[in-house]
């Protein structure tokens, strides 16, 4: 059966100064499940270029490259989102594990943004990492196995949604020869379940394990093999399919992805990995403004015209510094800092009492309303009798969340909270007037408390899973366990929404981005 059709593709890079690049030239290709195909080519040849269009992580091409008969260009923003969701998997030369999570979350994570609860995500992973003889490994961090077993890792992570299509850029190219052949075995079995893998590789010992070998010369394919044949594998354990709920999210990773290239260049993005799955975590941790900003956005689109939402500039990574991306521990610093600041446990995106000072007496203001909003990757949760629902986004009330927005019940008062609709929906049908429990992590510490739902809001264009609650609760909670509350998000309030402008641009003068 064909999935992935390639007719006439042909990609041109625009260069900064004016210029054009043919990286690929009149590309045609047809892909079948079950066959192992290996790209080989020197470096430089298109190989990442190819890759990136079938992995729909760049639709600027001419041509058509259709997979189940539609051509990727053609998609909708929505139909992009479920293929990289559902369809594509992606494994990657330097693994992208996320240092600080054990193998279980690591690989759970892919599926953590589509609102499978946890439960089925660990079993799934659980199952996967079984599958790639990692049962004994469970609990342990990246950092303490070995590169082969990363690899493991990653390939469990790239099947956690059951994609047909797996790319592969160089998954062995940080490998030993033994323990390439045997991530090639597993490689290839993924291709007998019945999907089709395409692996780009350097290495000619790599490409005579595979059933076919298609070759790039200087953006040309100047050949196209067939070297040998896959016995298929009888069963192929199936699992319930798995419902893909935010789709925003992955819309904004991807917008996010494609800022980020313009900006930062390739070599950066290659490096923290561009696979859209493990994409949404390795972007937070790497380009976090970029994500927040984005979908920051997006929401206020949807707010108060009269609110001006300001967060400090100093979380944005800065564009002219290129990360030494040899250096390892430099990468990890630096995705350590992002997350911190993306996760609010930084302290550099904290306003200070000068900056309240400033922002205050900007012209046309009439009210300053401090807030704290953080995104978490599964340590924030919510539960109700013996369900729990993750908390992507914590933030605290502000004039910005509009009545309108509010579904049922009411803003929260004291000791309440506010739940975004389907997190409200996946705790009990009628949850507006119960006390859910409130887990979050301050500090590395996981922290309880009772709160009574107040309301639902429903956001359009954003799908994340939301608790919002009173600033002044939410400095309790902190103060009650030894920390102290800083506002990481302000918001001004004028009375005649014609000043918002203004306001906005003396905030940006300010040094602020509003
Ligand atoms: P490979 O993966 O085979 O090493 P790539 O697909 O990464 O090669 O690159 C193919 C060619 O396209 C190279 O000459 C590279 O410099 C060029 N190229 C890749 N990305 C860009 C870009 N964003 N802008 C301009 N040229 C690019
Ligand atoms: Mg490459």
């Amino acid at each position: 059966m064909d999935i992935l059709k390639l007719k006439n593709v042909v990609k041109i890079y625009k260069m900064a100064g004016g210029g054009t690049f043919e990286a690929l030239k009149n590309i045609n290709a047809t892909f079948s499940a079950g066959e192992l195909v290996s790209i080989v080519g020197e470096s430089g040849s298109g190989k990442s270029t190819l890759m990136n269009l079938i992995g729909g992580l760049d639709s600027d091409f001419e041509g058509e490259i259709s997979y189940r008969g539609k051509n990727l260009r053609d998609y909708t923003a929505q139909e992009l989102a479920d293929y990289h969701k559902k369809s594509i998997g992606f494994i990657f030369q330097n693994f992208n594990l996320i240092p600080h999570l054990n193998l279980i979350d690591n690989v759970a994570l892919a599926m953590t943004l589509s609102n499978v609860d946890k439960e089925t995500r660990v079993k799934r992973a659980k199952e996967l990492l079984e599958k790639v003889g990692l049962k004994d490994h469970l609990y342990k961090k990246p950092d303490q196995i070995s590169g082969g077993q990363k690899q493991r890792v990653a390939i469990a992570r790239a099947l956690i949604n059951d994609p047909d299509v797996i790319i592969a850029d160089e998954p062995t190219g940080a490998l030993d020869a033994e323990t390439t052949d045997n991530v090639l075995a597993l490689i290839k079995e993924i291709a007998q379940s019945g999907k089709l893998v395409l692996m780009v590789t350097h290495s000619d010992r790599v490409a005579a394990h595979c059933t076919r070998v298609l070759r790039i010369d200087n953006g040309e394919l100047v050949s196209d093999e067939v070297t040998g044949k896959l016995e298929p594998l009888a069963t192929r354990t199936e699992h319930d399919a798995i419902e893909v709920k935010n789709m925003s999210l992955f819309n904004a990773i991807r917008l996010a992805f494609l800022n980020m290239k313009a900006k930062l260049g390739r070599n950066t993005l290659v490096a923290f990995g561009t696979s859209i799955g493990i994409m949404a975590v390795v972007l937070m941790l790497s380009i976090g403004r970029g994500v927040t900003n984005y979908i920051k956005d997006t929401m206020n689109s949807y707010t108060n015209p009269n609110v001006t939402e300001v967060h400090r500039q100093s979380m944005m990574p800065d564009p002219d510094k290129q990360p030494d991306m040899d250096d390892h521990a430099e990468i990890s610093r630096m995705q350590q800092n992002n997350m911190a600041a993306l996760t609010g446990s930084g302290t550099d995106n904290d306003f200070t009492t000068k900056d309240i000072t400033k922002l205050k007496t900007i012209k046309h203001v009439d009210r300053l309303e401090k807030g704290y909003s953080t995104l978490s990757l599964g340590t924030n949760s919510v539960s109700y009798g013996d369900k729990n629902a993750t908390i992507m986004t914590l933030q605290t009330m502000s004039s910005n969340i509009t009545k309108s927005s509010i579904v049922s019940g009411k803003a929260p008062g004291k000791d309440e909270v506010l739940l975004d609709k389907g997190t409200a929906d996946l705790l009990a049908k009628n949850i507006v007037g119960k006390e859910v429990t409130f887990k979050l992590t301050i500090d590395g510490k996981q922290v309880e408390q009772k709160l009574k739902v107040s309301g639902t809001y429903e956001q359009q264009g954003s799908n994340f899973s939301t608790a919002i609650v009173r600033y002044s609760d939410l400095k309790d909670i902190f103060a009650q366990n030894g920390q102290t509350l800083k506002p990481n998000v302000v918001y001004l309030y004028t009375k005649d929404k014609d000043n918002t402008e203004k306001i906005k641009d003396e905030v940006k003068k300010l040094g602020f981005s509003g």
